[in-house]
């Protein structure tokens, strides 16, 4: 694959067997001709922090590289959470996997479709202590601070349920 745009994806689940779930993908986005993976964060767990109780979260992020647009793109990360048991329309419910693409290149747009940089990625230190991990020095389209800087807010409000579970290990394959 020649070319192509680096995007970074949040992946995360609180059902079934999670890290299975989370290394599963990682081996769907390796074997799209389209996609190259870059780069894994480790794994992390978070309590769920929401409405009612859950089960609690893993998470991690990863960096590829994809000649998709950004639509066909969400798609396969779509079809990938559903062959993983995930059920439509369970948006803030528990669910086996959740693909969301947090940054696009330097993509903006305000589409409910596809947001972009993802909405509400810079309220969830979940989702930016990983991110962080791999992609400090990125700056973010639309307010121009860095991962690390936004990172480094959120820790000081909510990062401290975010704990490093360095005994789950997940890789990208060949
Ligand atoms: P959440 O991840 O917030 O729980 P869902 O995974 O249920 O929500 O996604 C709901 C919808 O969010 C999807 O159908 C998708 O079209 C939309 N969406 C908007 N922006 C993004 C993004 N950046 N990444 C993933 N999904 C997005
Ligand atoms: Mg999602």
């Amino acid at each position: 694959m020649i070319g192509g745009v680096v995007s970074f994806i949040g992946l995360g689940g609180n059902q079934g067997d999670r890290a299975g779930h989370l290394q599963a993908a990682l081996l769907a986005l390796t074997e799209h001709p389209a996609v190259r993976v870059i780069n894994v964060s480790r794994v992390y767990e978070t309590e769920f922090l929401g409405e009612g109780q859950q089960d609690a979260y893993l998470n991690a992020c990863a960096e590829v590289c994809t000649t998709l647009p950004p639509l066909a793109f969400l798609g396969f990360l779509q079809g990938i959470e559903i062959a993983e048991g995930r059920r439509p329309n369970t948006h803030l419910q528990p669910r086996p996997l959740d693909l969301d693409i947090l940054l696009f290149g330097g993509f903006v747009q305000r589409d409910p479709g596809l947001f972009l940089p993802h909405p509400r990625m810079r309220e969830r230190a979940f989702v930016l202590v990983p991110l962080a991990e791999i992609a400090g020095s990125e700056i973010f389209p639309d307010s121009r601070e860095t991962v690390t800087e936004a990172c480094a807010k959120i820790r000081r409000k909510d990062g401290s349920g975010v704990a490093l579970r360095p005994e789950i290990e997940i890789w990208a394959g060949p």
